[in-house]
């Protein structure tokens, strides 16, 4: 049976690229009745964090994507998280050391430069490969005296590399251009490439279907599948999400996080039915299509390699035809609510509105910031500000750099953050917050923009602040 999966990193905010990876994944397995499972590479312990996994889990599922196995439903193949598996690597880079296909590397930093540095003069690719082995008296006696080392899988110096990608049919890269790569670091935890073949290995995956940016790392794992002799599944490289100017997807020019994406306000269907959108296209081409639609005709050869391009604009108009066609009233009135208009929210809004109302028809004016999407900004918004053009911009970039970084939003992390900051560019706080405040509630007269923040979330507050900037 077919077996797909996705396999996330939780280092960060769920990415539309990862939904669009996993809706994929999970058509193709639906279309051949088979499973579509949830994995979670989390090796790198420094930059993984639970409310990353969290949140990720929490988009997908906001966006109707379920799996069949993964680490919070089980399995037969369970744990589903890396980091629950991490004994089980070693054995494997072991293994291939006892067979002659990876070796002890004891060598340094500088020592990798040198040779970096003597391939380059030769003219041979100066990547971390050749001149890395010792003699095996030499290994015994550093592994016996404690030595740390890092095991490395041998790679050949040349010939070319042949890979069968499903849409893309072969592929070739050199041998020279592939290092000699680290299977298991000096701390004993397996990289992405050996713990991501073994599990794949392991958990009976057949079909690879991810991002085009793993192409490279392709003849490394086609390689470890051959020294382990086990059958490697097939492997399809689905082309990646561009910016409109043909960018690969960025932050800097598109909000990335699912999150943002709901907090604006779009529909999980419309989301879904767009990144079905991205490079694929139904056999009629129809623009609207629903997930069981799209299960029903799919075929993954009808995926174009041209670089898809999310433009947000084309999102809005389909999701404006699904609000349109796809929801009734009670539906549409109950998806609001879901979103803004629950007692819980509103709530949070009385103590602002209640100390500044006179009457209660000033409260939509004065709140409507709270529930709106990107501000039309206009350049005069700032002149109230005592600093000049490139104060304002500094402030309002470096007020972004420092909330991109905060993980945990609250109004007192917020507040310590611009405090922080305030003070390390030298600027009264007050002259500091007033392009912030013009940033997030279009104008300085508001309740304090902490609050506004807090309340707006990281994504919103984020993509304001960016918006400010442009
Ligand atoms: P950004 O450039 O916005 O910071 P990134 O490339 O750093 O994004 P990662 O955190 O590395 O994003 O990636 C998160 C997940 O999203 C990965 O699984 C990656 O494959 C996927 N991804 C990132 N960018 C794209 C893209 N343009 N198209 C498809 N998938 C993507
Ligand atoms: N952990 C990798 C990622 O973050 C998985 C890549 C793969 O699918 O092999 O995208």
């Amino acid at each position: 049976t077919v077996r797909t999966r996705i396999a996330p990193s939780p280092t960060g905010d769920p990415h539309v690229g990862t939904a669009y990876i996993a809706l994929f994944n999970l058509c193709f397995a639906r279309q051949n009745g088979g499973q579509f499972i949830l994995r979670v590479e989390d090796t790198d312990q420094a930059r993984s964090t639970d409310e990353s996994e969290a949140d990720i889990f929490r988009a997908l599922r906001w966006l109707g994507l379920e799996w069949d196995e993964g680490p919070d439903i089980g399995g037969p193949f369970a744990p589903y998280r890396q980091s629950e598996r991490k004994d089980s690597y070693r054995a494997y880079a072991l293994e291939l050391v006892e067979k002659g296909h990876a070796f002890y590397c004891f060598r340094t930093p500088e020592e990798l430069e040198a040779i970096r540095e003597a391939r380059k003069s030769e003219g041979l690719n100066p990547g971390i490969k050749g001149d890395l082995e010792l003699p095996e008296e030499e290994v015994r006696r550093r592994l016996d005296a404690g030595e740390p080392y890092v095991i490395r899988m041998k790679v050949p110096e040349e010939g070319t590399c042949r890979i069968e990608d499903m849409l893309r049919g072969t592929i070739e890269i050199e041998w020279s251009q592939v290092d000699s790569q680290i299977l298991l670091k000096s701390d004993g935890m397996p990289t992405y490439h050996l713990a991501n073949v073994v599990d794949d290995h392991l958990m009976e995956i057949t079909h690879v279907i991810r991002g085009e940016e793993w192409i490279n790392s392709a003849p490394k794992h086609q390689l470890l599948y051959k020294y382990f002799d086990w059958e490697m599944p097939v492997l399809c490289h689905m082309p990646l999400l561009r910016n409109p100017d043909k960018s690969k997807l960025s932050k800097r020019k598109n909000p990335t996080s699912i999150n943002f994406y709901e907090r604006m306000g779009f529909l999980p269907e419309a989301m879904l039915n767009y990144l079905g959108r991205m490079g694929w296209s139904m056999p009629d081409e129809r623009e609207k299509f629903s997930l069981d639609e799209m299960f029903s005709h799919f075929d993954i050869n009808r995926v174009s390699l041209g670089g898809p391009i999310f433009d947000v604009e084309k999102l809005r108009w389909l999701n404006g035809l699904w609000i349109r066609e796809s929801l009734t009233e009670d539906q549409f009135a109950a998806r609001l609510q879901q979103w803004w208009f629950n007692e819980e929210k509103l709530q949070s809004l009385l103590p602002h509105v209640k100390s500044r109302a006179e009457v209660f028809s000033d409260i939509a004016p004065m709140a409507s910031f709270m529930f709106s999407g990107m501000l039309p900004l206009k350049p005069e918004d700032f002149s109230g500000s005592k600093l000049d053009e490139n104060q304002v911009k500094e402030v309002l970039q470096f007020a972004l750099w420092r909330l991109e970084a905060q993980r945990d939003w609250t109004k007192e992390n917020l507040f310590a953050d611009i405090k922080g900051l305030s003070k390390a560019m030298a600027l009264k706080m007050g002259d500091f917050m007033f392009p912030v405040f013009v940033a997030i509630a279009g104008t300085p007269n508001s309740w304090s923009v902490m609050d506004s923040m807090a309340l707006l979330g990281p994504d919103i507050t984020r993509a304001r602040l960016r918006n400010a900037l442009h």
